[in-house]
């Protein structure tokens, strides 16, 4: 039997998942691995919700979770993120197009970045997933939110156990990626984990991030206001218009 298409939508924060909840139908909520779960229909398709957690490994369990336990066949994930490349301000849109991770340093064992024994640095998001959800974040991003028109960008997402609040800081990251060939738009703290498991089981993966701040000194004070008032309604009709069109 081919089992039917289930999408796991993987929020950061309870602030970007209560919309959602909101409008799930039939609902069940389940337990596994000390994390909570609704599953339902969304526009009449299947979804499990989950919040991912905070950081890279705590996300990795969570996804896998999701895969094993809850029947995940694609998976979602929007969130926020700092932005870091030129013109990515708060309020814009990511849709990642590729996750690497900014704090892993194996050398000289292995290339810095590079994920030992993957022979690789960057995870591409899957093509026809993130080309979905590019189009459904341009839809919803062509009427303004709290009078804000955002930008969509397309391309690097770099993850790091990290929350990225201070210029120089931030300044080193994009640097030591840009000097291999690496040019991120946003940093965030699961991204790269979760693609990392979704290409173990060859998952197709996508995420959108709307940035909350600019990864420097005001990050902490831009955050938690603009998550409730902009990310979080942003995060629902992206969604919303993603399953429309699915
Ligand atoms: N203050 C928050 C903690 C947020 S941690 C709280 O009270 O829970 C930051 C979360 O947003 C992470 O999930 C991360 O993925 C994302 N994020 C947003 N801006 C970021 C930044 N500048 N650096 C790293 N992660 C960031």
């Amino acid at each position: 039997m081919i089992a039917a298409r289930t999408t796991a939508i993987l929020s950061a924060l309870p602030e970007e998942q209560a919309g959602l909840i909101a409008q799930l139908e039939q609902v069940d909520v389940v337990q596994r691995a000390g994390r909570q779960f609704w599953r339902g229909r969304l526009q009449g398709h299947a979804v499990v919700l989950g919040l991912s957690r905070i950081g890279k490994v705590a996300a990795a369990t969570t996804t896998t979770a999701l895969i094993e336990g809850l029947g995940a066949t694609q998976l979602l994930f929007t969130g926020v993120a700092g932005g870091v490349g030129p013109g990515v301000r708060v309020g814009d849109v990511v849709v990642g197009s590729g996750y690497v991770q900014h704090d892993m340093d194996a050398s000289p064992l292995f290339p810095r970045y590079e994920i030992p024994l993957y022979g690789r640095t960057v995870f591409p998001g899957d093509e026809a997933l993130t080309a979905h959800l590019l189009q459904a974040a341009t839809a919803v991003a062509a009427h303004p939110v709290a009078g804000w028109s955002p930008a969509v960008h397309h391309g690097l997402i770099a993850s790091g156990d990290q929350f990225v609040n201070g210029l120089v800081h931030s300044e080193n990251i994009v640097a030591g990626l840009q000097a291999l060939g690496h040019m991120p738009l946003a940093v965030e703290m699961e991204g790269a984990a979760v693609a990392q498991v979704c290409a173990d089981y060859g998952i197709p993966f996508a995420a959108v991030r709307t940035i909350s701040d600019r990864a420097d000194a005001t990050a902490h004070v831009d955050f938690t206001q603009f998550v409730t008032e902009v990310a979080s309604v942003y995060a629902q009709r992206i969604v919303a218009q993603f399953f429309k069109t699915l």
